[in-house]
């Protein structure tokens, strides 16, 4: 079950409207199935509009911040979990969430989006993982993904892995397919 997504976006709105009305789009598909957000808890960019968003329409989001991002843009309308360093804010990011999408964004986004991909590569989580391409942002980058797999540095698989949708209901339904069945022991532990 998708219980909580980490939306990862940038801390810049970018230049064309679309990327902000798929942050809007995605946040109030994730409010109306009833499904939490975590986020990076500041006010820039598109990370403001899925946290406004996201509360606006309802849903129960949390950010995750360092106290000095959290004194100078930390977003006063959903609940903030403060921790010491960026390094501990992403193990927050993946302890949290069931799964990942990435909205666009910059070389924040980039990073957290491919240490979620390398962590599931690695199998220290397994993590659903999907760009919303609004507007064909990630184009690019899914080709260089593809380059990749042919030069035969990343795995078809792990390349497969990474699903993308130009429709925020639509990637939500992917990610929901794509979460492993509960393990014996994860059934032994639900009440
Ligand atoms: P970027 O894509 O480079 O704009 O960076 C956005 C991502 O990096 C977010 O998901 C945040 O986790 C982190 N980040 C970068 N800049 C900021 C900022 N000014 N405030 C809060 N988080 C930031």
């Amino acid at each position: 079950m998708l219980r909580r997504v980490c939306v990862l976006c940038g801390s810049s709105a970018g230049r064309q409207p679309a990327y902000a009305a798929a942050a809007r789009q995605l946040a109030r598909v994730l409010a109306e199935r009833g499904i939490g957000v975590v986020c990076g808890g500041a006010t820039a960019g598109l990370m403001g509009v899925v946290a406004e968003a996201a509360a606006a329409a309802g849903g129960d989001v949390v950010g995750v911040i360092t106290p000095e991002l959290a004194a100078t843009e930390g977003h006063g309308g959903i609940q903030l979990e403060i921790v010491a360093t960026m390094h501990q804010r992403k193990q927050r990011f993946s302890a949290l969430t069931d799964a990942y999408v990435a909205l666009p964004g910059g070389f924040g986004t980039l990073d957290e989006l491919f240490e979620a991909l390398a962590w599931n590569q690695l199998g220290i989580h397994r993590k659903p993982t999907g760009l919303l391409n609004a507007a064909g942002y990630y184009d690019g980058l899914l080709r260089f993904l593809r380059h990749a797999e042919r030069e035969a540095f990343v795995d078809g698989e792990h390349v497969a892995g990474l699903v993308a949708a130009e429709d925020a209901e639509a990637l939500i339904d992917a990610l929901h397919s794509r979460l492993s069945p509960p393990t014996a022991g994860d059934r032994r532990r639900r009440p």
